[in-house]
């Protein structure tokens, strides 16, 4: 077998996005051990620098070792107790996970079902809450990667909270990409992703707990069903200073991609970074849209780091996409569910927001529509 080596992409689907040369060259650099006072020092900084990207002083504050889907996971596991009723907003894909999580876990899911490509709707959260007093929390998705739509998270944890529940909110599309302000807007519980808007390969989740949030799991009347992600455990390896314990180990180079990721963000000023996002993306609509696309969804309910949209009369979705890859090295993402040939998904994610790759994609798109409604690839014809 020879060794692998990857073809060389330009990522702009729903995630992975481009990782960052800087952080690469970090996750390359030589393996300490985990229990190391230089990698101890490490955490302490990630840390920091978790409480800079997610606004909030939240001292649970750490990057879980696994994907996106584990920081869900942490979420429900740790909040969430048998016979427990968690209203889960519902607008794309993973608000549908939401439910089986909460499921798992013996909770009862009142499922607050909005169209897809639609935000939540803050009236029916209001509404179900109203039918539901016994709720105690409140789950959604800010950032739907599966639609391209934001949600308006101030507002629905502000609605959460009057009713006197706990937010838990999904950050894994949102994070770095568009405002999110953790203390300022009261989420008690949220996690993110680090393939999207970090510019870091898969495989780590951050997650912040509000203190609310922490006493609700230290007042638990039963133990948490999972042993890797009870928060009072891991808390004793991610905790302050030199009483860490060993609990698992970290995966210590993927560690070195999300702080120099980090740093990276702390140098571009965070609000900079929302406004890079928001700025490449009003250019790829213009462009977009003049090429036959239609965005999904409604304004102001958008996300600028995934665009959504319809296909131009009588391309083909799937052979657009091939040709993209094959022929352009361009990945970008297919429609889910209902939505499955129908849309494209075009990420413009962390370092993939750029001027170059906006340019790229319309290129390659305008070449490769004229050959998706045609049944000959152009090298065929040549
Ligand atoms: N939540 C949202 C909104 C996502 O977009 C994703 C992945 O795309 C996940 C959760 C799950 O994350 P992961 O695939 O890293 O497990």
């Amino acid at each position: 077998m020879p060794s692998f080596h990857p073809p060389l992409r330009v990522l702009m689907g729903p995630g992975p996005s481009d990782v960052h040369p800087r952080v690469l060259a970090a996750m390359a650099r030589p393996t300490i051990g985990h229990l190391d006072p230089a990698f101890v020092g490490l955490m302490d900084d990630i840390k920091a620098l978790l409480r800079q990207a997610f606004k909030t002083d939240n001292a649970v504050t750490f990057p879980i070792s696994g994907p996106g889907s584990v920081g869900m996971e942490a979420c429900f596991v740790n909040l969430v107790e048998p016979g427990d009723t968690v209203i889960v907003c519902r607008n794309g894909v993973f608000g549908g996970r939401m439910k089986e999580n909460v499921a798992r876990v013996g909770g009862v899911a009142v499922m607050v079902d909005d169209p897809w490509t639609r935000a939540v709707d803050p009236q029916r959260l209001e509404d179900a809450l109203k039918a539901n007093p016994q709720a105690t929390l409140v789950a959604f998705v800010m950032a739907e990667t599966s639609t391209g739509a934001l949600s308006d998270a101030k507002t629905l944890v502000e609605i959460a909270h009057r009713h006197g529940c706990l937010a838990i909110v999904d950050a894994v599309t949102a994070l770095g990409g568009v405002e999110l302000d953790v203390d300022g807007w009261g989420i008690d519980a949220i996690y993110s992703g680090t393939q999207k808007c970090l510019s870091c390969p898969p495989g780590l989740s951050p997650i912040s707990f509000s203190e609310r949030a922490v006493e609700k799991i230290k007042a638990r009347k039963t133990r948490v069903a999972s042993w890797f992600l009870d928060l009072t455990l891991v808390m004793g390896y991610w905790g302050a200073g030199a009483k860490r314990t060993y609990h698992h180990t970290a995966p210590v180079n993927a560690l070195y991609g999300l702080h120099e990721a980090l740093v990276m963000l702390q140098e571009e000023g965070l609000e900079n970074s929302w406004a890079r996002h928001e700025h490449h993306h009003r250019a790829l609509r213009t462009g977009l849209e003049n090429l036959g696309f239609e965005y999904i969804g409604k304004d102001g309910a958008r996300l600028p780091q995934l665009n959504a949209v319809k296909l131009p009369a009588g391309v083909d979705e799937a052979k657009l996409r091939s040709i993209l890859l094959n022929e352009f090295n361009l990945e970008i993402g297919a429609g889910l569910g209902a939505l499955a040939g129908k849309i494209v998904r075009i990420g413009l994610m962390g370092y993939a927001a750029n001027n170059r790759n906006v340019m790229f994609c319309l290129a390659a798109l305008e070449s490769a529509l004229a050959q998706a409604r045609s049944a000959t690839p152009v090298a065929a014809r040549a």
